[in-house]
């Protein structure tokens, strides 16, 4: 529970996650306006190249229903010829002036003037004179219609001829046009998506990641202070704490023994008192140095307290830790300390072991046995390891241990 708590609120964890989530919504906005971009554009081309096309398909309509109107007076063929007619007045407008709803005209302006007033078929003077001529013809006495009439050969054979054709020619002109602007418009769109993604991807590897490595180092080397001893440099107290819960959980998993072992070092404060305070730094730096030189790669070894150390031992019994925690107190006892180049002492450190109870939840009962047994070691004269009896559930009981030499 503990450990998740300080995943959660880990820094780098908690940037990459903001990070990862600006740059989705980014990414996904992007993709969002480039498909709209995509549909307007598509949407615009098309509309005056749908004008031009329905222009063509109502001439050749005209041109049918004026031949039938000629042909059988029939006032239905009037109604659709004027129909016909009136929609094609009304498709030039738009096209010319443009129309809020399409806005033909000024997307396509200079297109406009170059299909629509400047090519060989000037389709604006033709489309005018064609709907002049075509409202002649239909506001002529019906009892004068006949296939020699003028208005009536203009409005056949301009609707089916030249006018067509025309038309058919600045669709096609329309469409080319379109395309290329389309396709334009794509190559556009695609690189402006490129750029996008190319910057997210430089962002995210020369910005970002330097940024994550900067904070992560920086959030270890903090986390690495709060759990380091800062005089000897060995884990603190935290450190030990949390080292030996894991092992604790661990050791009950496989169900092996685990012991703990806490070291003082006798009568210090004379060290203090006779060398100085400085010398007694220099004393339980290299004290830290070769306790733990005497120890086994799997134990953990930390500073708990002023001239008091700890020792978990992993996968050992009450007796194993006995024969370590025995070997140390006699690397201690002949290691002579040296300081300032030529001076050397000797110190002697009491020790307390124990073993923790398979059934225990926490390292505190285990830690208060090995420390009732380092009160022992101290009462019993120093210099000597005294291991507490099993699970320290009655008493410490004196296992072992050698007559103190101060
Ligand atoms: P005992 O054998 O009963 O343990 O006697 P002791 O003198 O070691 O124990 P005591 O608790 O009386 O004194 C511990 C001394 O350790 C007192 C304190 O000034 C010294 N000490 C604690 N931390 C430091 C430190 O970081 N540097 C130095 N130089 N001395 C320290
Ligand atoms: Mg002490
Ligand atoms: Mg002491």
């Amino acid at each position: 529970m503990a450990e998740q708590t300080v995943e959660r609120k880990d820094p780098v964890y908690l940037l990459t996650i903001g990070y990862v989530l600006a740059l989705t919504i980014i990414a996904v906005m992007s993709l969002c306006i480039h498909v709209v971009i995509g549909q307007v554009v598509d949407e615009q081309n098309n509309a005056a190249i749908v004008v031009s096309a329905r222009q063509a398909k109502l001439s050749q309509k005209i041109a049918f229903y004026a031949t039938q109107y000629v042909e059988y007076r029939d006032l239905v063929f009037k109604e659709q010829l004027e129909d016909s007619l009136a929609l094609m007045k009304s498709s030039h407008e738009v096209l010319i002036k443009g129309d809020e709803g399409m806005k033909v005209s000024s997307l396509l302006s200079e297109e406009l003037d170059r299909v629509y007033f400047s090519l060989p078929y000037n389709l604006d003077t033709r489309m005018n004179d064609f709907v002049t001529r075509a409202d002649a013809f239909l506001a002529t006495n019906p009892e004068k219609l006949n296939r020699e009439s003028q208005d009536y050969k203009y409005v056949i054979e301009t609707a089916k001829g030249s006018l067509v054709m025309a038309l058919d020619a600045a669709t096609l002109e329309y469409e080319a046009e379109s395309e290329q602007r389309l396709g334009k418009l794509q190559s556009y769109q695609k690189m402006a998506l490129f750029v996008i993604f190319a910057t997210l991807i430089a962002e995210a590897s020369l910005i970002f990641k330097p940024l994550v490595t900067r904070v992560h180092n920086y959030a270890d080397r903090l986390k690495r202070m709060a759990m380091t001893d800062s005089l000897t440099g060995v884990d603190n107290g935290r450190a030990f704490t949390q080292k030996a819960m894991k092992e604790l959980k661990r050791c009950k998993r496989h169900g092996k023994p685990l012991c703990v072992a806490i070291l003082d070092i006798d009568h210090f404060k004379r060290v203090n008192d006779e060398h100085g305070h400085l010398v007694g730094d220099a004393v339980l730096k290299i004290f830290a140095q070769f306790s733990q030189r005497s120890m086994r790669l799997e134990d953990e070894f930390a500073r708990i307290g002023g001239e008091e150390f700890a020792i978990l031992l992993p996968h050992t019994n009450l007796v194993g830790a006995e024969l370590v925690t025995e070997r140390i107190r006699n690397i201690i006892e002949i290691s002579p300390i040296r300081y300032d180049t030529d001076k050397e002492l000797y110190i002697t450190a009491s020790i307390g072991v124990a073993e923790f109870d398979p059934d225990a939840v926490d390292i505190e009962s285990a830690m208060d046995c090995a420390d009732q047994a380092l009160y022992k070691a101290k009462q019993q004269g120093r210099n000597k390891v005294v291991c507490s009896d099993s699970y320290c559930s009655d008493g410490n009981v004196v296992r072992l241990g050698r007559p103190g030499k101060s």
